[in-house]
């Protein structure tokens, strides 16, 4: 997986909260970044447990905080798993 870069320079991000190369501050980047993950380990739990709506919900809104392709493909197996639950139309 590719790692997120800078805004600012496009520098491939550290741990360092400050860009190497350009000196910006990327703590509300990390921040976005970490909620995330957290949004999409929540939604793949809640996969796991069945609930497919709420997945794609959570994975979602991780991809609105932070977008990235492992996230899209994700968001896609929620709609599939959301989609497979839905009743057969007639
Ligand atoms: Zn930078």
């Amino acid at each position: 997986m590719e790692r997120p870069r800078c805004p600012v320079c496009r520098a491939r991000l550290a741990s360092d909260p400050t860009c190497g190369r350009c000196g910006a501050d990327l703590r509300p980047v990390m921040t976005l970044l970490v909620e995330g993950h957290r949004l999409r380990s929540a939604a793949r739990r809640a996969l796991r447990e069945g609930a497919a709506a709420r997945a794609r919900d959570l994975a979602r809104e991780a991809q609105a905080v932070a977008a990235s392709p492992l996230g899209a493909r994700l968001l896609a197996v929620c709609a599939l798993a959301l989609a497979a639950e839905a009743p057969a139309t007639p």
